[in-house]
């Protein structure tokens, strides 16, 4: 496993992405000090990684202001604080598949997180457990709607075709039916801007 995540380090410097290493929960907390300032402000998409990584409270015992979603008392405000942090100074996000090539792949129902990590925000922090690890983009694609997408349908518990059965069935998944929640796809390559983009890479199995 160590030679993999070598290798997957390397691949992410050559897409101009800083890939870290954490073995543990406390070089977790650490990287995630150093990527984050104190003081900075920073949005979060909704992610069981970030959770069981109690991510929110991390930064806000730092001082760091949080664009949470999850707090907003109405639909409106709630839409209003996940453009907030699309566009903060950090963004957050977790992926549902990262191919060992280095590829990382990210579905989002509104497009704020998609927006996040791909430009609004000045810099992006993803996070990820090992066991989001697979060998190619095109098995990251398939993990991503194959099995991560049905099952965070199931626990947030929207109204999609996989719920049931956790099949994708894309060409009927439409809204008045469906409540689509990949609507957006997007395929992180690499990043354009230097010092942009960090990927913290947890030795543990996290999220879906
Ligand atoms: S397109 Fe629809 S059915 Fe397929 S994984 Fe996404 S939400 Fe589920």
């Amino acid at each position: 496993m160590q030679e993999r995540i070598a290798c997957l380090i390397a691949h992410w410097q050559k897409r101009n992405i800083t890939g870290i290493y954490c073995p543990d929960r406390a070089a977790f907390e650490q990287a995630l000090s150093e990527a984050v300032p104190a003081g900075a402000h920073a949005g979060i998409s909704g992610s069981v990684t970030l959770q069981q990584l109690d991510v929110v409270r991390g930064l806000q015992s730092r001082g760091v202001h949080v664009f949470d979603p999850a707090k907003a008392a109405s639909r409106e405000e709630n839409l209003a604080v996940r453009r907030q942090g699309a566009q903060a100074d950090y963004y957050l996000a977790s992926p549902n598949a990262v191919a060992e090539s280095g590829e990382m792949v990210f579905l989002s129902a509104y497009g704020n997180r998609t927006a996040g990590i791909s430009y609004a925000a000045k810099k992006t922090v993803i996070i990820t457990g090992v066991n989001k690890l697979v060998p190619t983009l095109q098995e990251a694609l398939q993990r991503a709607r194959g099995y991560a997408t049905p099952l965070n349908c199931k626990r947030l518990s929207w109204n999609t075709p996989c719920f049931s059965d956790g099949i994708c069935r894309e060409s009927v998944c439409f809204l008045p039916e469906y409540k689509r929640m990949c609507c957006q796809v997007l395929i992180l390559e690499a990043e354009a801007v230097k010092g942009r983009m960090t990927v913290i890479l947890v030795d543990e199995t996290l999220g879906f």
